[in-house]
């Protein structure tokens, strides 16, 4: 199942299987549905969306930071 957690002020859900974080609980479930049927391989696809790593942390940009 998908969790929602805080990271930096963002809320994110996260894959229970391969612990990458998105901005939405569809594509965090999609994720989850991709890992529990196809294990140690990523779909691009999705994980192009994730916002969240678990060895990096937060990869979305911060919002307040301007050019
Ligand atoms: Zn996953």
């Amino acid at each position: 199942m998908v969790t929602k957690k805080t990271v930096d002020g963002e809320i994110v859900f996260v894959c229970d299987i391969c612990g990458l974080g998105y901005l939405d609980a569809e594509t965090a479930q999609k994720c989850e549905d991709w890992c529990g049927k196809n294990p140690e391989t990523c779909n691009l696809q999705i994980s192009q969306k994730a916002v969240y790593s678990p060895d990096i942390g937060l990869i979305i940009p911060k919002k307040e930071k301007t050019r």
